[in-house]
């Protein structure tokens, strides 16, 4: 996807990492860490809190010199630029809006920085206001606005100069949920329309499910898993993964004769073992499970004793003891069809499709 600004010259640019690595003294930030992403690609890292998506971030915007490895912005190796020579749009959690301008003093200031006229500031100020449904309030100050209208203040001011890539730092993170979903749309339809290359952080993997073209998820300094939002949740390729992205319930299954066996029992599986050797553990979704009153065809079968049902408004949870202290849990949508749940204290059978029926190794594969 490239898109064309004003002037019809296309704005965004491939970013390339390579090999890039950071230490702080003995401890590893980022440890030879490597993507492409594509012009116009919309690409979250997502990760658990000191994962390194800051560093990694740091290191595209410049602030952040890595130990070695290189940083290529299309095909210039910007690796040795300082962050005001990139070019970038940046919105940070804590890259403060200047309190004592005006709402277009704010978002004209990358412009003025630029020398760009008088005349056309005002202009494109105006534009990209109206684009982030701010055009009423360029003359307001900054304290006497909400801070979803801070955020979007934010946003102006990191895209009013069209820079081709956009870094963005846990942006909505201070928003309250109902807001914070309602700019996760905004923020995504604005890159539909501009389609600069934009590397989001967060550590809400919906979040990150909901916006991005991809999700690259980091831990302790690593890549674990590049894909689709779709990839990611429906074929995580470890335990980590499935355990971080979504909800699961992570059983443990013993490999005989390349079978995989939940206590004894074959289990019908969706595809092979993607990484068959070591231990194997089978991803329970609550909301892949099913009540079992009667035929059990294509399911696999799961028996236990429910413990504790949980109220949750638009679902209901119950969780279920197996055998060897394993514990799972299945989602109901509130609907008034379909069987009740069944009172704690008594036997469950519980089905889970042998389509979303799939196997993890508790380790990706090298
Ligand atoms: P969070 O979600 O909590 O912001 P993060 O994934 O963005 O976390 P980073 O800020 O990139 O994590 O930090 C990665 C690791 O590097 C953390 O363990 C952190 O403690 C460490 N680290 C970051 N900055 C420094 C520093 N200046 N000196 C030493 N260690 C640092």
């Amino acid at each position: 996807m490239t898109a064309v600004n004003g002037k019809g010259s296309a704005i965004s640019l491939p970013i390339s990492i390579r090999n890039v690595t950071k230490t702080y003294g003995t401890f590893t930030a980022l440890d030879n860490v490597s993507l492409e992403i594509a012009s116009g690609e919309f690409i979250t890292l997502l990760g658990p809190s000191g994962s390194g998506k800051t560093t990694l971030l740091m290191v595209l915007a410049g602030f952040i010199r890595p130990a070695s490895g290189e940083v290529r912005f299309g095909d210039r190796d910007v690796s040795l630029l300082p962050p005001h020579k990139r070019d970038v749009g940046m919105v940070f959690q804590n890259y403060a809006l200047f309190p004592h301008m005006t709402v277009a003093g704010n978002v004209g200031y990358p412009l003025r920085l630029r020398g760009v006229a008088k005349s056309e500031i005002a202009d494109r100020v105006q534009k990209v206001l109206a684009l982030v449904q701010l055009g009423e309030l360029g003359t307001r100050n900054i304290d006497q606005l909400s801070g979803g209208q801070r955020q979007r203040v934010a946003l102006a001011r990191a895209i009013v100069f069209e820079p081709r890539i956009l870094l963005m730092d846990e942006p909505l993170s201070a928003l309250d949920k109902k807001l914070r979903e309602q700019m996760q749309i905004e923020v995504r339809h604005l890159h539909q329309r501009l389609g600069m290359t934009t590397v989001y952080v967060t550590h809400d993997q919906r979040e990150a499910l909901t916006m991005s073209d991809r999700v690259a998820v980091i831990d302790k300094g690593r890549f674990h898993q590049i894909g689709s939002p779709r990839d990611v949740y429906e074929r995580p390729e470890s335990r980590f993964i499935a355990e971080f992205i979504g909800e699961s319930h992570l059983v443990a299954v013993s490999m005989r004769g390349g079978t995989a066996h939940y206590r004894d029992r074959p289990l019908q599986l969706a595809e092979p073992p993607r990484h068959p050797s070591g231990q194997q553990f089978l991803v329970m979704r609550p909301e892949k499970l099913k009540l079992l009153t009667g035929g059990e065809d294509g399911l696999n079968v799961f028996e236990g004793t429910a413990r504790e049902i949980v109220y949750q408004g638009e679902s209901t949870l119950l969780y279920v003891d197996l055998p060897d202290d394993v514990e799972v849990a299945i989602r109901q949508p509130a609907t008034s069809v379909g069987p009740a749940l069944p009172a704690p204290g008594t036997p469950v059978r519980l089905g889970l499709p042998a389509g979303d029926t799939m196997l993890v190794p508790a380790e990706r594969a090298p």
